[in-house]
C-alpha cells in the first residue's frame, strides 16, 4: 500500500495552471510524498451550465481525500453563478480561514518591516450564509446568523493555533457596541474561552478602529480572530500593507477536510505570460504539508523559498531596483527555489515546523443549558405605505388583541409610534411590536396566531414575524432606537 498522502488538486483559471505547475514542481523536487488526483473546477465548468462551478462527482473525491490544493478560479460575472469558494467552505464544513500576513523586509518593500500576524476568520456563518429576502418594494434584508457553537469553534481554534505556533497574543475584533447580541455573543465567547488560555495575552478591539490599526501599526497584532465579513475585509488590508498580495497563502480548515489556496485571484490580465508570482500558492502548499504532517518537507521548501527571496530572485510584482538582483518569470522562480532546496536562509531565521503540533480542533464545547425560554410577544413586520406612522399605530391599536398590546412601531430600527419624530422620513417597512398585557401571564402561540389573523383581516400585509423571548429572564431581542 502506498504511504503517499492523497490530495486533490485543481489547476483553476487565469494564472492558476502556471502557478500550480510551478508549485507542484517545487513540491516534487522537495520529495513531498503526494498522491495527486486532479479535478476540473471554475470557468469551464460554469460554462457547461453547472452554476456551482464544480461537478457533483468531484465532491466525492474531496470528501474521500480530505485535502484540497486549489489554484484561483475566475467567477464569471452575472448569470447566477455561485461563488465556488463559499460553496466549498460550506459543503466541506471549513469553518476556519487562516491567513498569515508577514513582511519580508528588506527583500520585499513594506512600511511595516516587523509585521507578522495571522488572521483567523470564521468561515461559515455571519452574512455569508447568504440568506436574503426582499420584503417590501423599498426594503431588502440579509440575515446575519451567529451561533454559539460556531463562535466557540473558531475562538478555540484561534487559541489552539496561537499555542501550537508559539504566538503570544490573540485579539478579537467585533462591532458589539452596535450589534450587542450577535457580535456581542462572539465577544462573550472570546472572553469565556480565553479564561482557559491564561498563557496567551488577550484583547478586544471594535472592528473599525481595529482595521485602522492594522493599516497603521500592524506589528502590534499577533493572532486576530473575527467574524466572517470583518475577517474578509481585514485580511485583504493586512495582505496589502505587508506589501505582498502575491505572496500570501491561506488555509481553510474543517473537522474532516481542509482546503489550501493563494489569497489572490486568477489575475486574467497576466495569465499565460509566465510573469505571475507562484509564492501565494506555494505558501498555501507549505501550510498543507504541515497540516498533513510532513513538517520537514514544509520547512525545507519554506527555507529554499526564503533563500530565493534573499538572493533577490524576484518575479515582476515584487521586483524593485536596488533591492532585487534579477527579475524572473514564474517558471524561473520555481527553478530558483528548486536550486536552493536544502539550503537555509542567512538573513531570515530558518523555519522549522517539527515542534509545532497542528492547531487542534477541540471537541470540547461549553455546555449551556437554558432553563427557561419565555414567549412574551411578537414583532409583526408590515409592508405599508398608506399614511403617517401615527395613523398606522392608532389603527393597529384598535385591532382586537387577546392578552397582547401594541407597544411600539419602529421603522428601520427608529421609533415611529407612539411619539413619532416630526419630519423623519420612513420606508414602507414597519416593525410593530406586540407584548403581553399582563407581565405575569404567559403568551401562547395561539394568541400570536389569532393576532396575526386579526391584523391580516384588518387589511395589513405581514411580510415577516419574529417571536419575542426571554432566555433565563434575559431579554432576547434588541430595543428600537428611542424605545
Ligand atoms: P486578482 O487577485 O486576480 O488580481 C488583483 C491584482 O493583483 C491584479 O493586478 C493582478 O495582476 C495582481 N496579481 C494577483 N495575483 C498575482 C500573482 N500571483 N502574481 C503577480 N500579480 C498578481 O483579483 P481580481 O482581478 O479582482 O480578480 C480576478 C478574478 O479572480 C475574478 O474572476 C475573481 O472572481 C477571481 N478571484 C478568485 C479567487 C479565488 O479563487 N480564491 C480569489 C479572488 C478573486
Amino acid at each position: 500500500m502506498s504511504d503517499k498522502v492523497k490530495i486533490v488538486v485543481a489547476n483553476g483559471d487565469g494564472i492558476g495552471p502556471e502557478i500550480m505547475d510551478a508549485t507542484l514542481r517545487i513540491l516534487d523536487a522537495a520529495g513531498a510524498p503526494l498522491d495527486i488526483a486532479t479535478i476540473e473546477i471554475g470557468e469551464k465548468v460554469y460554462k457547461q451550465g453547472v452554476s456551482a462551478g464544480i461537478q457533483a462527482d468531484a465532491w466525492d473525491l474531496l470528501r474521500d481525500r480530505k485535502v484540497f490544493l486549489k489554484a484561483p478560479i475566475t467567477t464569471p460575472q452575472g448569470g447566477g453563478y455561485k461563488s465556488l469558494n463559499v460553496t466549498t467552505r460550506k459543503t466541506l464544513g471549513l469553518y476556519a480561514n487562516v491567513r498569515p500576513c508577514q513582511s519580508f523586509h528588506p527583500y520585499i518593500v513594506t512600511r511595516h518591516p516587523s509585521m507578522n500576524l495571522v488572521i483567523i476568520r470564521e468561515n461559515e456563518e455571519d452574512l455569508y450564509a447568504g440568506i436574503e429576502h426582499q420584503q417590501t418594494a423599498e426594503v431588502v434584508q440579509c440575515l446575519k446568523l451567529i451561533s454559539r457553537p460556531g463562535c466557540e469553534k473558531i475562538v478555540r481554534y484561534a487559541f489552539e493555533y496561537a499555542r501550537a505556533y508559539g504566538r503570544k497574543k490573540v485579539t478579537c475584533m467585533t462591532k458589539d457596541n452596535i450589534m450587542k447580541m450577535s457580535d456581542g455573543l462572539f465577544h462573550r465567547v472570546f472572553d469565556e474561552i480565553g479564561k482557559e488560555y491564561p498563557d496567551i495575552n488577550q484583547e478586544h478591539w471594535i472592528i473599525d478602529i481595529g482595521s485602522a490599526l492594522i493599516a497603521d501599526t500592524p506589528e502590534r497584532f499577533d493572532v486576530i480572530v473575527t467574524l466572517n465579513l470583518y475577517g474578509d475585509i481585514i485580511s485583504d488590508i493586512a495582505a496589502q500593507v505587508a506589501g505582498s498580495v502575491g505572496l500570501g497563502g491561506s488555509a481553510n480548515i474543517g473537522d474532516q477536510c481542509a482546503m489550501f489556496e493563494a489569497i489572490h485571484g486568477s489575475a486574467p490580465t497576466i495569465a499565460g505570460q509566465n510573469i505571475a508570482n507562484p509564492s501565494g500558492l506555494l505558501n498555501a502548499a507549505i501550510m498543507m504539508l504541515v497540516h498533513v504532517n510532513l513538517p520537514e518537507v514544509a520547512a525545507k521548501i519554506n527555507n529554499a523559498w526564503l533563500c530565493t527571496l534573499e538572493d533577490g530572485i524576484h518575479t515582476a510584482d515584487i521586483f524593485k531596483m536596488h533591492v532585487s538582483e534579477k527579475k524572473v518569470g514564474t517558471r524561473e522562480f520555481a527553478d530558483a527555489v528548486i536550486e536552493r532546496m536544502g539550503k537555509l536562509p542567512k538573513h531570515f531565521a530558518p523555519v522549522s515546523y517539527s515542534d509545532a503540533p497542528k492547531a487542534r480542533v477541540t471537541e470540547k464545547q461549553t455546555v449551556h443549558q437554558t432553563k427557561a425560554k419565555e414567549l412574551i410577544g411578537i414583532d409583526l413586520f408590515l409592508d405599508w405605505s398608506n399614511g403617517a406612522a401615527q395613523e398606522l399605530g392608532d389603527r393597529l391599536a384598535q385591532v382586537p388583541q387577546d392578552g397582547l398590546k401594541l407597544l411600539t412601531i419602529t421603522n428601520r430600527g427608529v421609533k415611529a409610534w407612539p411619539d413619532d419624530i416630526p419630519g423623519k422620513s420612513f420606508t414602507d417597512h414597519w416593525c410593530c411590536r406586540f407584548t403581553r398585557k399582563d407581565e405575569s401571564a404567559a403568551v401562547t402561540k395561539a394568541q400570536l396566531m389569532q393576532l396575526m389573523q386579526e391584523v391580516t383581516d384588518a387589511g395589513y400585509d405581514i411580510v415577516k414575524t419574529e417571536n419575542l423571548y426571554y432566555f433565563d429572564g434575559v431579554r432576547g431581542y434588541s430595543l428600537g432606537q428611542g424605545e
